[in-house]
């Protein structure tokens, strides 16, 4: 793999990787027929002033130089739908009492007056540098909308998403108690978002309140948000139903409000754990009014078994993922992403969709698919992301790639591909991912080790 990546380094000018094999999914219509049972299609591609010229059946390019990459799977960049650079790396700061997402909430709540420009800043860019060096071109984050800390947080992304621009397609999502809809702020509140390109969002469930009165709350505050919504133009982002109680099924109520008020093709929920206990017959005519209203699913198979089915000393039962043949069988769109990584809420975690994807493989069961699967961390989230480069390899579109040492599904998901050559504009990346003492350092120089 060193050879391949000293050599794409010193690939002047244009060249022709030969014999690449790549997800059928992430390839041009007319080249899919190509793929064999694993779902992999061999392929040459043409780079070409930093773009892909071209993408033909492997042996029809031939002018030029040449890099033989023997079957090698060649993906375009990650697009991660899902994360939370407010919160990323405060975990030794703020651990999580006793694992479980409530005990997530106290930890992070608590943590809201620890949060400084310089401090955040530094923890959110770290977590970038992550991505980038993992091969990531697009990620959205939701940003705690609520509490003295959520403007300041609010700033620190927007200054970010403009350092990082060219780079990573920084996306924020405004994530507020669902009451914010319904207030008398509401619309000074959605009008900031939509002026700063942010997109709405929220957890679908209203605390302290009888659950009857609770379910009606929350139907005014989606039909509110979703009124927003249309108004404005706003894309629409929730944390829906992530319990394994199988009486959470605000997903309903959201597929009905975002019908109502005609919103729909870009409404993302996020988890849906509690899908996967509920009854077989609840569980289908939920999905079908998901499918009616356009409304998109992320799972996030990571922090999902790391919170979900929690107890001190026991064993976890499930695994908190939401049924993800059952989704993509019903034909709704289907994203992976990473959620938090190294705080209360998930201790792990490095913003490699990679992993999120071979985590999803092995407990989703996947395994059958795998290679279709690639349009979750990649096609599937670009476009919910209305990112215009669409997460898949298109001739004329630029040659930003990922290339992993690996020939079939097998291979690849064996292993964590540490040694993955990031390509961005033809050339291979010169950052590597950074060191965790780096962090401590910049922390402790923002005064906030
Ligand atoms: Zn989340």
């Amino acid at each position: 793999m060193r050879a391949v990546g000293e050599r794409l380094a010193q690939a002047v000018g244009d060249y022709i990787l030969r014999d690449a094999r790549v997800p059928r999914a992430l390839l041009p219509t007319a080249l899919r027929a190509l793929a064999d049972g694993q779902g992999l299609a061999r392929v040459d591609l043409a780079v070409e002033g930093g773009r892909l010229r071209a993408i033909a059946p492997v042996g029809r390019l031939g002018a030029g130089a040449v890099l033989d990459l023997a079957g090698r799977q060649v993906w375009p960049s990650f697009h991660d739908l899902h994360t939370h650079l407010d919160k990323t790396h405060t975990l030794a700061r703020a651990p999580n009492a006793d694992g479980t997402l409530l005990g997530a909430v106290k930890a992070v709540m608590a943590d809201h007056a620890r949060w400084h420009a310089a401090e955040l800043e530094t923890r959110a860019d770290f977590a970038l540098r992550c991505a980038w060096a993992h091969g990531t071109a697009g990620l959205r984050t939701h940003v705690d909308a609520a509490g003295p800390q959520a403007r300041m947080s609010w700033d620190v992304m927007q200054a970010l998403r403009a350092r990082w621009a060219g780079r990573i397609r920084l996306q924020m999502v405004a994530m507020a108690p669902m009451d914010t809809y319904l207030g008398a702020q509401a619309e000074a509140f959605v009008r900031r978002v939509a002026e700063s390109g942010g997109v709405l969002g929220g957890v679908t469930r209203i605390p302290g309140l009888p659950p009857a009165a609770a379910r009606q709350r929350l139907a005014l505050a989606l039909d509110a948000l979703f009124g927003w919504a249309g108004r404005y133009g706003l894309d629409v982002d929730l944390h829906v139903d992530e319990s394994c109680e199988p009486a959470a099924d605000s997903l309903r109520e959201v597929a009905r409000a975002a019908q109502a008020k005609g919103v729909r093709g870009y409404v993302v929920c996020g988890h849906c754990c509690s899908l996967a206990v509920q009854p077989e017959a609840v569980r289908e005519q939920a999905l079908d009014l998901c499918l009616e209203a356009g409304l998109a699913i992320v799972s996030l198979p990571l922090v999902n078994l790391f919170l979900q089915d929690r107890s001190a000393g026991r064993t976890p039962r499930l695994r908190g993922l939401a049924p993800l043949h059952e989704i993509a069988g019903h034909g709704i769109p289907v994203a992976l992403a990473s959620d938090n990584c190294g705080d209360a809420f998930h201790a792990y975690g490095d913003y490699d969709p990679l992993e999120v994807l071979r985590e999803g493989v092995r407990n989703g069961h996947l395994d059958g698919a795998a290679a279709d699967w690639s349009a979750s961390v990649t096609a599937t989230p670009a476009r919910l992301m209305r990112h215009p480069a669409r997460g898949m390899l298109e001739e004329g579109g630029a040659a930003d790639f990922i290339v992993f040492d690996a020939r079939s599904m097998p291979e690849l998901l064996a292993r964590p591909q540490s040694d993955r050559i990031v390509v961005r504009g033809g050339r291979p990346l010169a950052e590597s991912l950074p060191s965790f003492a780096e962090l401590d350092c910049a922390l402790a120089e923002a005064g906030h080790a």
